[in-house]
């Protein structure tokens, strides 16, 4: 854990400062310990930087939920190996996605970065107002001395028939195009906890009058600042329209592999009872089809608490027994609560998708 803030610049017009050369720096690490523990949520282990994605564990969709700080104690128990957390991020202000960010925040002392929307949420929920950064895309923040985030304004998930009006309408969502330097050379993966597609990823975003760029141009800026010319692994599969996602970015960014997400988060949420229904691929057969046509390789998570490694050789799956065991989950597949059918199989891609 390097306690350290992050230093922020945008992207559009200047790069990331560096520490002064005398500062002692981070080695930096061989690979990326991702762990996915349920909905949108990730843990990065960046040598001795580590990074939280979403994080919700708390039973968010019962009646009366309140974060349970004990659990988020747990889990991050479970989670840390030593990196601890230096940098929180949150896609958006939805309960599947924001509802224990004030625990977490006390619980590892980090800063989150996310929406104004969210980080006002999250203040008025007791989080002290200089723990809480709101980004409105283009940022770059340093975690780390190898780790850098790129903020791109993105959108939120839509029904079949819906649209956002010209970009005016929909909760302002982030995604975050991540880069590390690794012993082996620059790493990049892409993470969005929701997402529409089609028309709706070059229409540029209307908030109160201000244009803040359309979701694709805002990742393909992105994507030029880490002078890369694309991301290897995409952390998508928002729940409706990925396949029009996986169109667009696909053929552009030459992206080598895809971690579905945002799978198990409705009808019955329990981080205890593990993964409650499975991604299965033939339920998103156009998905599937886009995915082979471009020869991206699917890491499909089976339980909470999956881990990867992911460097320049590529990305392979890991044992977590230790924060498994930690969580009461079997060291391999779902359970201990028998799985049962995604209560939206069949609405998973739209007609015209
Ligand atoms: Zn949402």
């Amino acid at each position: 854990m390097m306690r350290k803030l992050g230093s922020i610049l945008a992207f559009t017009t200047a790069m990331a400062l560096s520490g002064p050369a005398f500062s002692q720096t981070s080695p930096k690490p061989d690979d990326v310990r991702m762990t996915w523990f349920g909905i949108t949520n990730w843990y990065y282990e960046i040598g001795d930087t580590g990074i939280l994605v979403d994080g919700v564990v708390s039973q968010y969709d019962e009646k009366g939920a309140k974060s349970d700080q004990g659990l988020v104690e747990r889990a991050y128990k479970a989670l840390d190996r030593g990196a601890g957390v230096d940098s929180i991020f949150i896609g958006h202000e939805h309960s599947d996605h924001s509802f224990d960010a004030v625990s977490w925040a006390k619980v590892t002392g980090s800063k989150i970065y996310t929406s104004e929307v969210a980080c006002t949420a999250a203040i008025a929920k007791g989080l002290p107002q200089a723990q809480c950064h709101p980004v409105y895309g283009g940022e770059v923040i340093k975690v780390g001395d190898n780790t850098e985030v790129r903020v791109v304004r993105w959108l939120h998930s839509m029904g079949c028939d819906d649209t956002s009006e010209g970009g005016t309408k929909g909760i302002e969502t982030f995604g975050f195009l991540f880069t590390v330097n690794t012993s082996s050379g620059k790493l990049s993966w892409f993470m969005s906890d929701s997402g529409a597609g089609g028309q709706e990823l070059v229409t540029n975003r209307l908030v109160n009058g201000k244009d803040f760029g359309s979701p694709l141009g805002n990742l393909a800026k992105a994507v030029r600042s880490t002078g890369l010319g694309g991301f290897d692994l995409w952390q998508g599969g928002p729940e409706s329209r990925v396949v029009n996602q996986a169109r667009t970015l696909l053929p552009v960014f030459n992206i080598k592999y895809f971690m579905p997400q945002h799978y198990g988060a409705r009808g019955g949420y329990n981080i205890l009872s593990g993964l409650h229904y499975a991604y299965k691929e033939e339920e998103q057969p156009k998905l599937k089809k886009v995915l082979d046509e471009y020869g991206v390789k699917s890491f499909i998570s089976q339980n909470y608490f999956d881990s990867y490694s992911y460097s320049a050789k590529g990305v392979t799956s890991l044992s977590s027994d230790k924060a498994k065991s930690a969580m009461g989950l079997p060291m391999s597949g779902p359970g201990p609560k028998p799985q049962e059918a995604n209560p939206r199989a069949g609405k998973l891609e739209c007609e015209a998708d």
